[in-house]
């Protein structure tokens, strides 16, 4: 599968698409991967940030490998979370280093960030979703943009990482 395999069926996925047709999910997901190219060459590099680790990201259902304090420009990553991803990989024969998981985990919070404001209203302009002639929102393209963005900066695949850690929490 390419990226923009992978990025429609992310959105395929995502509550409220359920009805949408192929065409109309891979358009969207082309605009959101496109998003997250020009977000990486306009922001190549991570910013100086506060980052602490800690344990207690990985709950039942759920794993959550990182979160942006936006008060404080802070970055939590969890490490046990880390370490089921880097675990998962490695069963599904794609091992990926802790120290790529750790960029990509915090190019994902930094991609939120950058993502805030005045470049979501661009996207939202640009996928030119509209409910009842209202701009609207189309569920999941923010993240799609995020994991690009994250995927850039970390050179790693995290839709796939994505997929294998959903794959590992469902028992598939
Ligand atoms: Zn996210």
């Amino acid at each position: 599968m390419n990226a923009l395999d992978l990025g429609a069926e992310f959105l395929a996925a995502t509550p409220t698409h359920e009805n949408r047709s192929t065409e109309q999910l891979r358009t969207w997901a082309r605009i959101a991967l496109e998003f997250g190219d020009e977000l990486a060459a306009a922001h190549p590099e991570l910013p100086q940030l506060d980052i602490r680790e800690k344990t207690g990201g990985k709950r039942p259902g759920e794993v959550l490998l990182a979160e942006y304090h936006h008060r404080d420009h802070r970055v939590t990553l969890y490490r046990d979370s880390l370490d089921f991803a880097r675990e998962v990989s490695a069963k599904r024969g794609s091992p990926i280093a802790l120290e790529k998981l750790r960029r990509a985990a915090i190019a994902h919070e930094v991609g939120h960030h950058l993502l805030h404001g005045p470049r979501t209203r661009e996207l939202n302009r640009r996928l030119g979703h509209r409910v009842l002639r209202l701009r609207a929102h189309v569920a999941g393209a923010d993240e799609l943009v995020v994991h690009r963005y994250a995927q850039h900066l970390s050179g790693i695949d995290p839709l796939q990482l994505d997929n294998f850690l959903i794959d590992a929490l469902t028992g598939a």
